[in-house]
Order: structure tokens, then C-alpha cells, then sequence
């Protein structure tokens, strides 16, 4: 099987070639721990599930690895523009507050590890509800920055010995873009004096002084004052954002080059640009072969933005009945290289998706990687994803097959559940139902069903009528059928 991805370093659709036969090798941008992650962070954290569960089906082992930023960054912009704020110390005030608001439970919110280990529980505990695999795997796949500086300061110095990196006056440690020929290339960013005359206008910062070109990026900053700090060669202090992924992809991994880097095409420039400058240039050898990147998500044709109201984190989704399983299914059948747009509609539409997938076949046990069986809808199912992973012509043929299905056979189950391997939604998750709380409970919505089925016949259609509405003023759908009648929550949605 040639399996194809649309590489954008060279720009074409690539015949896949893993370095190592049978072998594929993943690093992808993780999240940054300062806050809970919302809908459009996890549309690019499940390309790499979707990659992943992809080559597992048709037969490699994959090693994949995620990285969790847990370093309090200020960027170079947020210095330049002369404010900035560390990014965890704002993460401490947003816990303090929510804490004094009784929404969150933090012992120590003044203490920047707590703070991150609180959102990283979370941001795992969401990942987990998603069905990403490696999340199960923290810490090994999933590693901190806070716990990998020495491979970091490693890459540093090897960096400095070749030649593409320097030490100012002010104890920073800076990349020498001008010694990469190739810094660029993955962007389209290549010409440099083009980026000199981007950030010609700015006034740097003291911090900034001894920089040889506007954009040479920071390595390392000599701080003691940091919120976060290590001791290095070049003084007490903290490392740039970038080179934790080059050092934590290469340290993680074991390799000089990897087969796929993904993550947000907010990614590309500069952060995946520095990374190939890093690592290649501490290694002389290609970085990663492939670079795969999600496009943006919109949420009702709109930005994502806090001040809308259209900022949506897993649990604000789940608070509204919204299926975990029924998310990710929604937000994996966007094509990656597409715009995606998150609707409630589509929520609806991915939700009778997921039903009818239940109704054919429990949820089998997915330890392991699930490979494919020989049928012709797994294969044509595997096909349309080997064509840089087509999720909408998979699904296609999904259905096409779904809709000839009338009485499904334990094979038919058996298929369905393989192509779970891939799809991850058959598992329903328990706290997917409202709380109780908020309206009757399952066993008067069980009483009441029983209540409406003995009036429907009796033929007091004025007593089932009178149900049917008290049901559905609760926002429960009824469902009749000729020998029982049964409920259903129906999602809340605007
Ligand atoms: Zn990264």
C-alpha cells in the first residue's frame, strides 16, 4: 500500500517512506499547561492520534511522542512590545481566581509546578476522554520540559561548538539564523534580510542586546530572578520555547531524524522553522522527513476568542451533554488540510454518526494498536487514508457500507470494531450525561416511559400526550416503538 501525505517542507503530495522499515517514528507539539486546552488545540492534537491509530491498522508500530510545555515563557514579542507577562505566573492568577470562585481545587496556587501539574491533569484527563492514545502513556511519550532542561542545555552547547549559536553580553544565549542556509525553507520565510526589515522598526528591549540579526531567537536567558529556573553553563536561568522540542523530539525518540512532526499551522513560523535550525543544526542530519500540519479551526464560521463566547473547552462541551466520543468523532471528520468549521449542527450530525457505529457493535478492547482484517470495506476504508489521510472518502465508505448492513452479523460487528481501532468512538463515556441534578433522574424517566407505553394502550392518548410533553419540557426525547417507549437525552444545544 503507498501511503501519501502532503509534506509541507517541499510543498507535494509524498510517497511515505519511514526511515526504518515497518517503523514510524512521531513527535507532535503538545500543550502548553497554562490554562485547560480548548476544541481547536485538540483538532490538531488528534491529527497525531488519527496518524497514529492510522498506521497501527495497516500494520506499523509506531513510537510517538507528545511534549507538554510546562515552562512559564514570555515570548521575544511580549519582551520587545515592552510588557509580557510570564505565562505561568498568569496561570497562577487565573487558578487563584477561579479557586477564590470555588471552580478549582489547587493546594498551592503561588507554586508554578503545582500550577502546571493542575492543568496537566486536566489537559490529560480531556485527552483520555478523546480516545488519544498517548496520553495514556504519560510520562514516557508524553514528556515535561521542566524534566528534560539537561537535554536541552546538551543541545545548547552543541550548538555553540558548531557555530549557529552565541552568547551576548547579557548572558542570552541566541541562534545565528544567518549560519542556517536553510532557516526558512519550511516556511517560505527566505529571505532573511525580508524578516530583518519585518522586525526592522521594533526598539529591542536590554534584553535583546548583542542580538546579531532581529531574527536570531533566544536559546537560553540568563535570570535569576525567573520564575522558573536551572542552573547551565551560561549562567542560572531558562531555556527559549523552541529548543524544547527539537531536544525533547531527538532525547525522546533516540534518533537524529524522525519520519512525521505535526502540529498547528500556527506552528510553522516560526516555532517548527527554529526547531529544524536546532536540531539539524546540532546534528548535521535532516530533522524530519515529513511535516504535517492541521489548519485552523473555526467555531460557527467564526475565530475562536474568549470575548465571544464561542471558546470551547471539552468540559464546558461535556457540562452541555456533549458525548466526549461525539466530539472527537466531529472534530476528526474534518479533513486536516481543510478550514474546519465546529457547529452544533455538525455536533448533531457526528452524534447519529456514533449511534449508528453503537448500534452495530459494542466496544471491543483497544490495548494494543487494531489491525485491519481483510474485508473490502476495511480495505477501502484503509485506501482512502493512505491518500493523505481523506478521512471524508474513509467515512464515505463507511457509510456505504453501513447502508447496506440491515441485519448486522457478528462479522459486521467485528469490522466495525477493527475500524474503531481507527475511529475511537464506540466507548461511550459515562460522565457524557448531565448530572442528575438538572432534571429527572434515569429511573423516573424509566417509570414515566413505562407510564406512557400502558396509556398509549389503553388508548389514552390525552395521559401519553400529557407525558410526552413533561418529557420533552425536560429535554428528553421519547422514542415509541409498538412494544415499549424509550427516553433519551437529547444534548443541549443552542
Ligand atoms: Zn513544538
Amino acid at each position: 500500500m503507498d501511503i501519501r501525505f502532503y509534506n509541507t517542507l517541499t510543498r507535494r503530495v509524498e510517497v511515505f517512506q519511514p526511515v526504518t522499515p515497518g517503523v514510524v517514528r512521531m513527535y507532535h507539539c503538545g500543550p502548553t499547561v497554562y490554562d485547560y486546552a480548548h476544541i481547536g488545540n485538540f483538532r490538531s492534537f488528534l491529527l497525531g492520534d488519527l496518524l497514529r491509530r492510522f498506521f497501527e491498522f495497516v500494520g506499523f508500530r509506531v513510537d510517538q511522542v507528545m511534549n507538554i510545555t510546562d515552562v512559564g515563557h514570555m515570548t521575544e514579542d511580549d519582551r520587545a512590545d515592552g510588557g509580557g507577562q510570564d505565562k505561568m505566573e498568569l496561570a497562577a492568577q487565573r487558578l487563584k481566581q477561579a479557586k477564590k470562585q470555588g471552580a478549582a481545587d489547587v493546594d498551592n496556587p503561588d507554586d508554578p509546578y503545582r500550577v502546571a501539574q493542575f492543568f496537566i491533569e486536566a489537559f490529560l484527563e480531556d485527552a483520555k476522554l478523546l480516545g488519544m492514545k498517548v496520553a495514556d502513556e504519560y510520562p514516557q511519550q508524553m514528556p515535561r520540559a521542566t524534566e528534560n532542561v539537561n537535554r536541552m542545555i546538551e543541545q545548547i552547547g552543541r550548538l555553540i561548538e558548531a557555530g549557529h549559536a552565541y552568547l551576548t553580553d547579557v548572558g542570552a544565549v541566541y541562534y545565528d539564523v544567518a549560519s542556517f542556509p536553510d532557516y526558512g525553507k519550511l516556511s517560505g520565510n527566505t529571505d532573511l534580510a525580508q524578516l530583518n526589515a519585518g522586525a526592522g522598526g521594533r526598539v529591542l528591549d536590554e534584553h535583546q542586546q548583542g542580538k546579531r540579526h532581529p531574527a536570531d531567537f533566544l536559546l537560553w536567558k540568563h535570570d535569576e530572578k525567573h520564575l522558573m529556573k536551572w542552573d547551565s553553563p551560561w549562567g542560572v536561568g531558562y531555556p527559549g520555547w523552541h529548543i524544547e522540542c527539537s531536544a525533547m523530539a531527538l532525547g525522546t525518540l533516540g534518533v537524529d531524524t524522525l519520519d512525521i512532526h505535526t502540529g498547528g499551522e500556527d506552528n510553522i513560523f516560526p516555532h517548527h522553522e527554529c526547531e529544524i535550525a536546532q536540531a539539524t543544526g546540532a546534528t548535521g542530519k535532516p530533522f524530519a522527513n515529513y511535516w504535517l500540519h492541521a489548519r485552523h479551526l473555526f467555531v460557527e464560521g467564526e475565530k475562536m476568542s474568549k470575548s465571544k463566547g464561542n471558546f470551547h473547552t471539552l468540559r464546558d462541551l461535556m457540562q452541555r451533554g456533549v458525548d466526549p466520543a461525539v466530539l472527537r468523532f466531529a472534530l476528526l471528520g474534518a479533513p486536516y488540510r481543510q478550514n474546519a468549521n465546529f457547529t452544533f449542527k455538525g455536533l448533531e450530525d457526528a452524534e447519529k454518526q456514533v449511534r449508528r457505529l453503537r448500534g452495530i457493535a459494542p466496544p471491543a478492547p483497544q490495548g494494543a494498536g487494531v489491525q485491519m482484517g481483510d474485508s473490502a470495506v476495511e480495505r477501502a476504508f484503509a485506501d482512502a487514508l493512505a491518500d493523505d489521510l481523506n478521512i471524508s472518502a474513509a467515512l464515505g465508505e463507511l457509510n456505504k457500507w453501513m447502508g447496506a448492513v440491515h441485519t448486522s452479523t457478528a462479522d459486521d460487528a467485528a469490522i466495525v470494531q477493527r475500524i474503531d481501532g481507527v475511529l475511537g468512538v464506540l466507548h461511550a463515556h459515562q460522565s457524557a450525561k448531565p448530572p442528575a441534578a438538572e432534571g429527572p433522574g434515569d429511573a423516573e424517566l424509566d417509570a414515566l416511559c413505562r407510564q406512557m407505553h400502558q396509556a398509549r394502550m389503553n388508548k389514552d392518548y390525552a395521559e401519553s400526550d400529557a407525558i410526552r410533553d413533561q418529557l420533552t419540557a425536560a429535554g428528553i426525547e421519547v422514542q415509541i416503538s409498538k412494544d415499549r417507549v424509550t427516553w433519551r437525552r437529547k444534548m443541549k444545544l443552542d
